[in-house]
């Protein structure tokens, strides 16, 4: 059985390999998805059938838009990351032979009965090194998506992040806190975004206070943290709660050119239409106090190229009321 520091050590390869600055939900989500399958007991190897659904549920969800069409590229190439050490396939050898390069079809991974999972030695430590599995998935979760998601993730896949109750108090995780490099996070960039926009949603407006503490306020990274994006305000939107999930998810954007919050066509909002979340479509954001402040191109782009999910809603023309 491989140790726990060889187990993590495997994962994080995989992550190093990820170009700086880019953003590809597919891997780290199959990976995730896998380890629920192993902390529910499951099987080691799995269809790539079984997952279809799951993977494009999952990439409509916390991906771009348009990521569900290449929802199987990982479950093929993940092979390959690392020299195999962290997913094997099983399936005809003739069609396990070809180039690695060369991804099948979704169909040829069906009809081929194609299985993946984890390595033995990589399920066999997960199983059971306590704490190990809940280590791999939060650092994963880290690794590639803004803690806004990460309870939204654990939920869809029905992963517990936690673990057992006694693996928590019996070992505490400072052994594995110790390991890689993690880009430690500037504690000042919450309080020097947020005073840029002097306290409020640049959104909504939101502005209470608990006493003298600004409430349910946050600092989103425009360009995520954990890929490359600065703790500089240029990078930085002073967000409520709301708000900021819903930019992390992808529902809004804020465009480039005019600062102006943009609506993507995929958020709906029901019943209150324009009266609920979407009155902010097509507004410009509230300004900072100062130019410098204002979000920079570069950072806009980046999100509406990896976070967005277009297409972008059409600019609000005079419409008749909508329909009852
Ligand atoms: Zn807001």
């Amino acid at each position: 059985m491989k140790s726990e520091i060889e187990v993590l050590d495997a994962f994080e390869n995989i992550r190093r390999a990820q170009r700086a600055g880019a953003y590809a939900p597919h891997k780290p989500l199959l990976i995730l998805l896998a380890l629920a399958r192993v902390q529910h007991g499951e099987p080691r190897l799995v269809e790539f059938t079984a997952v279809d659904e799951m993977l494009k549920q999952l990439l409509a969800e916390f991906g771009p838009s348009s990521a569900a069409k290449s929802r199987h590229y990982p479950f093929w190439h993940l092979a390959t990351d690392g020299g195999g050490a962290l997913w094997e396939l099983t399936g005809p050898r003739e069609f396990l032979k070809r180039p690695a390069g060369v991804t099948p079809t979704v169909t040829e991974l069906r009809t081929h009965h194609i299985k993946g999972g984890f390595p033995f030695d990589i399920d066999d430590a997960l199983r059971h090194v306590p704490g190990l599995l809940e280590a791999v998935a939060s650092r994963v979760l880290d690794a590639y998506f803004p803690l806004t998601l990460h309870a939204d993730i654990a939920a869809s896949l029905g992963l517990d992040l936690d673990g057992p109750i006694e693996v928590r108090e019996a070992r505490p995780l400072t052994t594995v806190d110790a390991i890689g490099q993690r880009r430690r996070r500037d504690s000042g960039f919450r309080e020097r975004v947020l005073r840029a926009y002097e306290y409020r949603c640049c959104v909504c407006g939101f502005d209470l206070r608990i006493g003298l503490t600004p409430a349910g306020l946050e600092a989103a990274h425009i360009q995520w943290h954990h890929v490359g994006g600065p703790d500089i305000e240029p990078n930085g939107l002073s967000l409520c709660a709301l708000h900021h999930k819903l930019f992390d998810l992808g529902a809004f954007t804020v465009e480039p050119s005019g600062h102006r919050v943009v609506f993507s066509q995929h958020a709906i909002s029901g019943d209150r239409g324009m009266a609920g979340e979407l009155q902010f479509h097509g507004r410009a954001i509230y300004a900072p106090q100062h130019r410098d402040f204002l979000p920079a191109h570069e950072f806009l782009a980046w999100n509406v190229k990896n976070v967005f999910k277009a297409p972008a809603r059409r600019p609000i023309a005079a419409t008749p009321r909508a329909r009852r």
